[in-house]
């Protein structure tokens, strides 16, 4: 299998050839140069698998049809060491939990940071040593969180060998909680910098790094954003297991909701439907940063001004453009790169939008469903509180987003299954002014407030998060 960039360089390139990259090099995104498609025949065979062996079976046979440059023992072996129920904290991995007849949540945030990223980025940290050991190479991984992704990326990379992290957040800004599960980590491979200063000058900092290129390559400079066609792949793996658990026979749909934000998510969704699995409808939820509903109900892209990106209280899905979306747009085209680079690199540059109303017209007229929504802060809070007094369930923030509106697109007789992208702890403060009281708490994260912390704090100086970089690739 080669992978291709969505903007036309077809310079042909093998799985652990992109692993470690981030953009192509003409600015585009890595794309397989086709979708392997599964019969009916094979989609029942993979039941069987995942039903007798499990999810970690199962991701092995999706990678090793996009996978063809590790052995298959290798590979295999990676997938059993990382969808294990001791990470993930069920045999299932991915359970499906039932509110109501047909109406489903898939549990993806049970991994150890409680989102659903844990479920691509532990396969990641698993590949990227496997890879990285096999070159002899050494990776730093520098990144800017203000929650979510900086956490995934430090619990999958904890303790690997040949990897470091430096990983950035605005000292002082994020939740208590949050910063609990990334300053308790005592691993001496992750190094956790607290930057005087707000989310985007962690940001400008990780790009002045990047942009210095000589540094970059002196010091092996990485990093882990959601474009990294490998996490994508991961996340296939559980809309299998989802259509598994609703379904009995072997062409009946099933729709998924998926609460959005860089699209990374939903994108994953498209690639199983691409492959054949009997999807019915996708349904896009947003919050009030509402690019990507825009663009289903009306063809139009438009990103937004940070002026116009607003701080919500489902914030991981805070975003002025969904850097995913390029992709499933490149499919929509029929990977026509010239004109994906017409719109990515030139339309949003000159005007910060594209319409393409006709083109995702007949998409959908070849039986491609594709619907959205938004949610509002009022809406999560009312969801939240509907969830937990019809069915006793606590969702968080971002699943709420996509319950409210998965509920105006559920069909009768199709099952539809939201993805629950992270566990109520996380954004306490919203659960508090939806039900006056404290979410649940897993056991093992009792008092994490509370454990000894490791991080340093540094002025908002790029030459500083050098000089500390620099240090610890010498020790
Ligand atoms: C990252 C994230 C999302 C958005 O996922 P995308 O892949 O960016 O669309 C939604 N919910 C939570 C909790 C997240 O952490």
């Amino acid at each position: 299998m080669h992978y291709l960039s969505t903007r036309g360089d077809a310079t042909p390139r093998q799985f652990c050839d992109i692993l470690l990259e981030g953009l192509a090099p003409d600015g585009g995104l890595y794309l397989p140069e086709r979708y392997p498609q599964l019969t009916s025949a094979e989609l029942a065979r993979l039941r069987g698998v995942y039903r007798q062996q499990g999810y970690a079976a199962l991701a092995f046979e999706i990678l090793s049809l996009y996978i063809d440059d590790i052995p298959a023992a290798d590979l295999r072996a990676i997938c059993d060491k990382t969808y294990t129920q001791q990470v993930f904290g069920t045999p299932e991995i991915t359970p499906l939990k039932k509110l109501s007849g047909g109406f489903y949540l898939e549990a993806l945030s049970n991994g150890p940071t409680l989102a659903f990223k844990d479920m691509a980025m532990q396969l990641l940290g698993n590949l990227f040593e496997y890879e990285l050991a096999r070159r002899g190479q050494q990776l730093n991984i520098l990144g800017a969180t203000s929650g979510d992704t900086g956490s995934a990326a430090e619990y999958a990379m904890r303790g690997k060998q040949g990897i470091r992290v430096f990983m950035l957040s605005p000292h002082g800004r994020m939740s208590a909680f949050q910063q609990a599960q990334m300053f308790s980590l005592q691993d001496a491979n992750i190094h956790n910098i607290a930057i005087e200063g707000v989310f985007d000058d962690c940001q400008d900092i990780v790009k002045a790094v990047s942009n210095d290129l000589a540094f970059k390559r002196q010091h092996q400079i990485g990093t882990v954003n959601s474009i990294n066609w490998a996490r994508l792949l991961a996340q296939v793996v559980y809309y299998f297991a989802g259509w598994f658990q609703a379904t009995q026979a072997d062409d009946e749909p099933v729709d998924f909701t998926v609460p959005s934000g860089n699209f990374g998510n939903v994108c994953a969704g498209h690639v199983a439907r691409m492959m054949g699995l009997p999807i019915g409808q996708l349904v896009v939820a947003t919050n009030e940063n509402d690019v990507l509903d825009e663009f289903f109900r009306t063809g139009r892209y438009r990103v937004r001004g940070s002026a116009d990106t607003f701080e919500t209280s489902s914030p991981s899905m805070d975003i002025s453009k969904a850097s995913n979306f390029e992709r499933f747009v490149a499919d929509v085209l029929n990977r026509d790169g010239a004109r994906v680079k017409a719109l990515f690199a030139d339309a949003l540059a000159q005007k910060g939008e594209f319409s393409l109303p006709a083109e995702l017209q007949a998409w959908r007229d070849r039986g491609q469903a594709w619907a959205s929504g938004k949610s509002t802060h009022a809406d999560r809070l009312s969801t939240i509180r509907n969830v937990y007094e019809q069915h006793g369930v606590m969702i968080d923030t971002h699943t709420a987003d996509g319950v409210k509106v998965a509920r105006q697109h559920q069909r009768p007789s199709v099952p539809m299954i939201v993805l629950e992208t992270a566990l109520p702890i996380k954004f306490a403060a919203t659960i508090r002014e939806a039900l006056g009281r404290e979410p649940e708490r897993p056991a093992a994260l009792e008092g994490i407030e509370n454990l000894p912390r490791r991080v340093q704090v540094l002025p908002a100086d790029v030459a500083q998060v050098k000089a500390l970089i620099a240090r610890h690739c010498a020790a």
